[in-house]
């Protein structure tokens, strides 16, 4: 039906200008608006086969086909009007009227958007509120605004902007706000000064009905007074100055490096009547809370409980960015506050990635006026309907309406949806990351972030899960099992590692010094750990944080036999018994000394008692290994016997799981294995592959064949080639002994040698024979077709040496399918 005149009323409860930002079809109300660059008209027909079925359109583009089309579409009801927003602003007015509760409105020059949120917040609990979405202050944004009115709100919070005269009587047409701030409005400078003028009073207009109105005492009191007075003779004023106690509040603020008190004073009284804290330090932050502070009191919050509501009041971010993330990954980070109405207006922006896939992640929303059952429905119902492929859910209160959103997967914190590596597993998406700032989802961001320099080691968590069980299955339940994660887990991450393994619980980590133990503590590993080279002055804080030394010698043993005597502390010790290796333990004249010495110290409680192994790997010494293990055996009998309990003994490392199944005793050692990596031609099949170490080309070039490439002029060509330039070198942790050709890249599933001296930051390959290749094309060092053992063995060293000297510049990366 087409109807020439203007809507009464909408049957529809929601409106949108914006046909890209229409969720509930069915139940939005398109108001077609002509902008510069686009017509809303243009849309109508498409809008109408989608499901919506009102429609606001202008007379002047209202063209005859649209005419005829409409005519057919019975079930759709056109209204012709001569201005669309003009019909929204009445529309949105008389939709106002309905309400008897009072708003609050704000304008001023900076400082709206964030007043407006935090008095929202400030606010939240003792009212039902209402309030602009973003900065929705304009002539169209705040009737949208005000459309989202109900009558099961009890205030509402609007901001209004306007740019140029005359604009600002409309949207006070339509709020007729009972309560006003007045924000930061800058200083003018003499010609500006009756233009600056003209625009404040043009703002003052907002307040033309109100009973109340806070602004800052300064520069425009006189401005202010004379004005309003005028237009508003009966309305109450509050000035707060920090300078003048006469004025209606006097402000104190007492700042520290975190922290500001703030105390406001009425003009008559000695006592303050608000007295608070906040971590808001920072001039402009504190003027906009303090209009919140006044304006909460002014409507019913006493100092008890604002000072419990302030705690919630956080810096507000407007930002929304959008990355280039690894793995072609789009993140849209939005810090803006995660509401509904955040995420409606972000949503479109994800909806324009057609073919990646959609991801949504969310941390507990911040939606004030709601119950959270409600809550969660109603974001189900938003993002229903468009295609999202995956929504994942950070926090306690998602996760316990976990029910309510289809398909969403939720985590409790953002650290445990990172520890889980399901962020590694995303690729070929749009991501859009709302979270509220608790939620730290700036490290979402981080994880997923392209840097500059990307060269990143890869480390595949469904594959050590699967090498770990390989292992535990070998040794049987009646092996305990100690993982050595020494060396930031031979380069693999400490402390992510060490989580994961203490998850499956593994029985015992190792580490080789007392620093890398407190690190593990520091981030919630409570497994037991043992330390193979504690120093001396370092007991203390080996008792603090409940980390095990080994015990290698008689100065040791005695150093803390005698801390443990002064400072009245039993503790756990490990014993290391030197059985070939000659580095460090007790060796075989001092096993009758050692055995008589604890058995008199039982403050020190010798939990295991160990021995390592020369070359279990190695066959050719199977002689040397099995009296090695024999000797550990007559040796530790000779101390158990003369303790009153049993120790643990264990000597058996990765290769000696593989080979000397024997050599298991209590508790085996497993170290390089759990990465895949092993010299036994049967285990290597068994395990996979756990790390690969990729970077990337910067640069492709052609070069003839009597030039040279690189440094020294060392790599010389014997034809017209092209080569890569890649973003790895020696200082990345690839050996300089790769270079001249020693070292290849898997480059597109091709090899690729390395051409002339790697350099520092660079190395270069021959890819001459590839077919396709161009910059940015990723180039693995190792992992995929190339073993690390093998580049190893072309680097004159083992893969221990590779993995543990790969730099801390090298992003680790958590990969989980
Ligand atoms: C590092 C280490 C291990 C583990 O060795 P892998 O060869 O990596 O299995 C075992 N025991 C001791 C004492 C170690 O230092």
């Amino acid at each position: 039906m087409i109807h020439t005149l203007q809507p009464q009323s909408l049957k529809s409860s929601l409106i949108s200008l914006d046909s890209r930002q229409i969720y509930d079809a069915a139940n939005t109300a398109f108001f077609a608006v002509r902008g510069i660059h686009h017509d809303g008209h243009q849309y109508i027909e498409n809008l109408y086969k989608n499901g919506v079925k009102e429609f606001v359109v202008e007379n002047e583009a209202w063209t005859s086909i649209l005419s005829e089309k409409a005519k057919k579409w019975n079930d759709a009801d056109f209204y012709l009007v001569e201005n669309s927003i003009q019909t929204l602003q009445n529309l949105a007015a008389q939709h106002r009227s309905t309400f008897s509760y009072n708003l609050v409105a704000i304008t001023g020059s900076n400082g709206k958007t964030i007043c407006k949120e935090w008095l929202a917040t400030l606010l939240n609990g003792t009212y039902h509120l209402v309030k602009s979405p973003k900065s929705f202050n304009s002539q169209i944004g705040v009737p949208l605004s005000v459309w989202a009115m109900k009558s099961s709100h009890n205030l509402g919070i609007f901001e209004a902007g306007i740019s140029q005269p005359g604009e600002m009587k409309n949207l006070e047409a339509i709020l007729k706000p009972s309560y006003g701030i007045l924000t930061h409005f800058g200083e003018a400078h003499g010609a500006n000064f009756i233009h600056e003028e003209q625009k404040l009073q043009e703002k003052l207009l907002l307040f033309k009905n109100s009973k109340t109105l806070i602004y800052r005492s300064g520069h425009w009191d006189k401005v202010i007074q004379t004005f309003i007075k005028n237009i508003n003779p009966t309305i109450e004023l509050i000035e707060w100055s920090t300078e003048d106690p006469t004025k209606n509040v006097f402000v104190h603020f007492n700042r520290s490096a975190n922290e500001t008190q703030i105390k406001l004073k009425k003009a008559a009284q000695s006592e303050p009547f608000i007295d608070i804290k906040t971590e808001l330090t920072d001039e402009a932050s504190l003027e906009n809370i303090c209009h919140c502070l006044i304006m909460a009191h002014a409507l019913g919050m006493d100092n008890l409980a604002l000072n419990q509501a302030i705690k919630r009041v956080k810096p507000i971010s407007m930002r929304l960015e959008i990355k280039e993330g690894l793995r072609d990954i789009k993140i849209i980070d939005d810090s803006y506050n995660n509401d509904m109405d955040g995420l409606r207006l972000a949503l479109p922006l994800l909806m324009k990635y057609e073919t990646k896939k959609k991801i949504v992640i969310l941390s507990d929303f911040l939606e004030i006026g709601l119950p959270e059952e409600n809550l969660y429905t109603q974001i189900n119902s938003m993002i229903k309907n468009l295609k999202i492929d995956l929504i994942i859910g950070i926090g306690s209160q998602i996760s316990r309406n976990k029910d309510k959103i289809a398909g969403i997967e939720v985590y409790q914190s953002t650290d445990d949806f990172l520890k889980s590596g399901r962020l590694n597993s995303l690729f070929n998406a749009a991501i859009l990351l709302k979270g509220a700032r608790k939620y730290n989802f700036e490290k979402l961001v981080h994880a997923l972030e392209n840097k500059s320099h990307c060269t990143q080691l890869e480390i595949n968590l469904d594959a050590l899960q699967h090498n770990l069980s390989y292992y535990k299955n070998k040794i049987g339940l009646e092996t305990k099992l100690m993982v050595m994660i020494k060396a930031f887990a031979y380069g693999a991450g400490a402390v992510e590692i060490g989580q994961i393994l203490q998850q499956q619980g593994v029985d015992y980590l190792t580490v080789a010094y007392t620093d890398e133990g407190v690190e593990l503590r520091k981030n919630g590993i409570y497994s037991p750990i043992m330390v193979m080279n504690p120093q001396i002055e370092e007991f203390a804080k080996l008792i603090e944080y409940s980390l095990e030394p080994e015990i290698f010698n008689f100065e040791l043993l005695k150093a803390i036999d005698e801390y443990c005597l002064i400072n009245e502390q039993n503790i756990k010790i490990h014993i290391k018994l030197d059985t070939g290796m000659k580095r460090l333990g007790f060796e075989s004249h001092e096993i009758e000394l050692l055995a008589n010495y604890l058995a008199e110290t039982p403050q020190l409680w010798v939990v295991s008692i160990m021995s390592h192994l020369v070359a279990s790997e190695n066959l050719t010494h199977d002689i040397f290994t099995k009296n090695q293990i024999s000797e550990f055996k007559r040796m530790s009998a000779i101390l158990t016997h003369k303790l009153s309990y049993t120790p643990l003994l264990h000597i058996a490392n990765s290769a000696a799981i593989e080979n000397y199944p024997e050599a298991k005793l209590d508790m085996v050692r497993l170290g390089i294995s759990l990465y895949g990596i092993t010299q036994n031609k049967k285990e290597i099949k068994k395990i996979e592959n756990v790390l690969t170490l990729k970077t990337y080309i910067s640069q492709i070039k052609t070069v003839d064949e009597n030039e040279t490439v690189g440094y020294g002029r060392k790599g010389k060509l014997n034809k017209k080639s092209t080569i890569a330039t890649l973003a790895i070198g020696y200082a990345d942790g690839y050996p300089r002994s790769l270079g001249m050709g020693k070292g290849m890249f898997e480059i597109n599933g091709e090899l690729c040698p390395t051409i002339g001296a790697v350099c520092m930051d660079m190395t270069m390959v021959d890819i001459s024979h590839l077919k396709e290749v161009k910059t940015g094309d990723v180039a693995l060092a190792f992992g995929g077709k190339i073993q690390l053992s093998k580049i190893a063995k072309n680097a004159k060293t083992i893969p221990y040496e590779i993995m543990t000297n790969i730099s801390s510049r090298v992003k680790r990366v958590y990969v989980k399918n």
